[in-house]
């Protein structure tokens, strides 16, 4: 089958002819039908060492089932529509019971290195980590649910009460959820700071309530509201520097919850936190039930994620986009759809 394969941080990703997955006995194989481009394979796919030679990343996919093992769980047949948490627990310990795959202790992860991913024809997928698409849900839609549901796990994460007031740092898909997802919560006021244009105005589709260009004017906004800032930052970007600059925009008591996913080393002055008494949350990934909530409310209608998607290509023009992407710019949500 065909890939997108990774040879180094230096070079474009080489679309070639690879093996096709071997499924275990509860795993399942899906043809892949659409597949997001992710910042965190941005980030992994430009970092020296980030990543083994000859890894296909991707792990926001929809597809088709094409074959069942022996022993898989969850009544998948030929041909149903599924996403599906990327990564194979053990299926059997308390983490896998519960949906709760990201914690399991044997847990290997699809598309960074462990598992191949979804930038390709076909992709193994476990039985139990695996979530039937609705009928109203098409493959496109059934892409955009893994990000949505990070968006969805990090404003559980910052216990958000309806009234209350968030900021969001950067625009990128996860932003763009955790916008989504904080208004649906019922967040009164919601800023995002956002250097690109294009993904400013995506920010006040999906919905935010005021969107400024950068830090200097997002603290000028904080500062006029009556407690000098909001309830909860989040910060979605994972760029060095981030951190420090939450804490300094943060209100005395509130909570920066940082979903951006840093690789390097960061700094931040302990004490201006102490000074706060900020609450610090980190959060990775999601649940289940997390991915089961998304594709409901997408069913119903009640969010629409359709606004961050910017393009769509094939897998053979997918490493030229896939480089574009390095670039900051008004591009958000790429599919790639082999
Ligand atoms: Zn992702
Ligand atoms: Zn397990």
């Amino acid at each position: 089958m065909q890939a997108a394969v990774f040879h180094a941080s230096d070079r474009p990703l080489v679309v070639e002819e690879v093996p096709e997955p071997t499924p275990g006995p509860r795993d399942l194989v899906v043809e892949v039908k659409c597949c997001g481009i992710c910042g965190s394979d941005l980030h992994a796919a430009s970092l020296p060492g980030g990543l083994p030679k000859g890894c296909v990343m991707g792990h926001e996919f929809a597809g088709e089932v094409v074959e069942v093992g022996g022993e898989a769980t969850g009544g998948f047949g030929i041909g149903d529509r599924v996403t599906g948490i990327p990564g194979i627990g053990c299926g059997a310990c308390a983490a896998c019971l519960s949906g709760d795959v990201m914690h399991c202790p044997e847990l290997v992860i699809t598309g960074l290195g462990q598992l191949p991913g979804a930038y390709a024809q076909y992709l193994r997928v476990g039985s139990n980590e695996a979530v039937a698409l609705p009928e109203a849900i098409d493959f496109r839609l059934g892409a955009l649910v893994e990000p949505l549901a990070v968006g969805l796990h990090a404003v559980n994460a910052a216990g958000l009460a309806p009234g209350q007031e968030v900021m969001v740092i950067g625009a990128g898909p996860i932003g763009l959820a955790v916008t989504l997802w904080a208004r649906f919560l019922g967040a009164r006021s919601i800023l995002v700071s956002e250097p690109a244009q294009g993904r400013r105005a995506m920010a006040t589709q999906m919905g935010a309530t005021e969107v400024v260009d950068g830090a200097a004017s997002a603290a000028a906004c904080l500062a006029e509201k009556p407690r000098g800032g909001v309830d909860v930052i989040f910060e979605c970007v994972g760029i060095p520097g981030l951190l420090a600059q939450c804490v300094d925009l943060a209100a005395a008591r509130s909570k920066v919850v940082v979903a951006g996913v840093c690789m390097q080393p960061d700094t931040f002055v302990p004490a201006a936190a102490v000074i706060k008494e900020l609450q610090l949350q980190f959060v990775l990934a999601y649940e289940k039930r997390d991915f089961q909530l998304t594709l409901d409310m997408m069913a119903s209608g009640r969010i629409d994620p359709r606004p961050m998607v910017t393009d769509r290509v094939s897998l053979g023009a997918m490493p030229e986009a896939f480089e574009a992407l390095k670039q900051p710019g008004d591009q958000c949500k790429v599919l790639v759809e082999p």
